[in-house]
């Protein structure tokens, strides 16, 4: 009797760090649910692979196997901004994809494809095979209302959203302002805002989109975007989905350490995510900000760069803490805070007890880690859709505060103090922390065996483990 063929998945995340992770992730809570799935993650690349996307890689459990694309390169003359750089690098990589799949389904049962949304070219692959192909969506389910609706937006409105007077009504979210809009729509002339309208309208070309989020933090959103008749394709609320832990990175131990001799709720950790840039001028005011508001602080330093996604495909470097002002390190050392270059392990600083506050850039990654782990937030949003993010989180759910750029649009020294004494010692902040709490909660349920996610992971998975 010939035996059955496994089942088996294949995703494909755009280059990047937080995208591999998020989607290994996901693969990793599905195979769980779905009794002998296999999953091949086939990762488009540019240059090499970050050291952080190549830790991940070496935690994969035996069900999910991994192959890297050969690796696509871009001219630098050419001036390709990284947001384009991703989406190319998948398009680039078609043929591979092709002859990789032609491979997996001469020994699987195929059954679908899952692409986040800068990688969803790669969806047309599965089409050929009639496979089933979905987009994950790593980030909030707000910017995945804006998505869907922005073919509309477009078609509506001729000029920039920027200049808008009035903000924008996406179905069921809060209302926002064209500058607070992702940065790929901020100039509608540019090749990134082409190219993200064309992964917007591919979004309703697909059998269905998981999105990283639950109703206990986006109701409204959420509650729209499964609306029927709403016209969208079907959309699976499966998050909080977070990283389980990477392996070993090189600072890890030392932030740990560090933070176990502090009091509870004391320390500020301070990060702008897989690869966030500030500037020379703001990365000084920061500096002396966290001196002089006198509270404790971990922060991640990396090299100022006048363009704030610089980092994103290759954080690492160890030189970064030759960038701070003079004297800053040897007058906080141990008394006040601790400057790790690069990268410390998020996760485990976020459920520490002695973190009290987190000033971030607002990924999605780090927005849900630390609702996760129930911390009080400072949003410094850098680019992408983290400005969306931000007004989630202060008008939304009211639980960040943010600090206002002076006319130069700089965060000043005297305003970052400010804020961090507010969040840290401050009445806001008390109530914040409570907010804060009861979003970990809702978080934690949507989890449980009985949870929103889990119930919807666990139909979506017998649907296509059955089809
Ligand atoms: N991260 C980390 N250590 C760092 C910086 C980032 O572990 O020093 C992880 C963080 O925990 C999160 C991810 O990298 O899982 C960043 O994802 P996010 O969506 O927040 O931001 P992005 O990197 O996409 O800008």
């Amino acid at each position: 009797i010939p035996m059955e063929k496994p089942t088996h998945i294949v995703i494909v995340p755009s280059p990047g760090f937080s995208h591999l992770l998020s989607l290994i992730e996901f693969s990793k809570r599905l195979i769980h649910h779905s009794n002998g799935l296999q999953v091949t993650c086939m990762i488009p690349t540019l240059d090499s692979p970050s050291e952080p996307s190549q830790a991940i890689l070496q935690t994969l459990p035996s069900t999910i196997h991994s192959i890297f694309l050969p690796s696509i390169h871009f001219n630098k003359e050419t001036q390709t901004p990284i947001a384009v750089q991703v989406q190319l690098a998948v398009t680039h990589s078609l043929p591979f994809i092709r002859e990789a799949l032609k491979t997996i389904s001469l020994s699987s049962r195929l059954v679908a494809m899952f692409a986040d949304m800068f990688a969803s070219d790669a969806l047309i692959c599965a089409k050929e095979l009639n496979l089933l192909s979905f987009v994950y969506f790593p980030s909030s389910a707000m910017t995945l209302s804006f998505c869907f609706y922005l073919p509309k937006l477009d078609q509506t409105f001729p000029s920039e959203f920027k200049d808008l007077t009035e903000p924008i009504e996406i179905p069921g979210c809060v209302p926002i302002y064209g500058k607070d809009l992702p940065k790929p729509v901020q100039d509608r002339t540019g090749q990134m805002y082409e190219f993200f309208l064309k992964r917007c309208k591919q979004l309703h070309e697909t059998d269905g989109v998981l999105v990283n989020s639950f109703k206990g933090i986006e109701e409204g959103p959420i509650r729209a975007l499964v609306e029927e008749g709403n016209g969208y394709p079907n959309v699976y609320p499966i998050g909080p989905i977070m990283q389980t832990g990477l392996g070993n990175l090189r600072n890890g131990s030392e932030s740990l350490r560090w933070l176990e001799n502090q009091v509870p709720n004391s320390v500020l950790y301070v990060s702008f995510g897989s690869g966030g840039t500030l500037s020379k001028d703001q990365l000084n005011e920061l500096a002396f900000g966290l001196e002089l508001s006198g509270e404790k602080f971990l922060w991640v330093v990396r090299a100022p760069s006048e363009s704030a996604n610089s980092s994103y495909l290759n954080s690492q470097s160890d030189d970064s803490l030759r960038f701070l002002p003079e004297g800053f390190i040897e007058r906080t050392k141990e008394e006040q805070g601790l400057v790790v270059p690069s990268w410390a392990p998020q996760v485990q600083v976020l459920a520490h007890k002695a973190t009290g506050g987190f000033l971030t850039h607002c990924g999605w990654n780090s927005t849900l880690e630390s609702i996760m782990n129930g911390v009080p937030l400072i949003v410094w949003p850098l680019f992408a859709e983290q400005r969306m993010n931000a007004v989630t989180l202060t008008d939304d759910l009211k639980v960040a505060l943010r600090p206002k750029a002076n006319e130069n649009g700089l965060v000043g020294r005297e305003e970052v103090a400010k804020v961090v004494r507010k969040l840290i010692k401050g009445e806001e902040g008390r109530e914040i922390g409570g907010r804060m709490q009861k979003l970990k909660n809702a978080a934690a349920e949507a989890l449980e065996e009985e949870g929103s996610s889990t119930k919807t992971l666990i139909q979506f998975a017998d649907n296509l483990i059955g089809n």
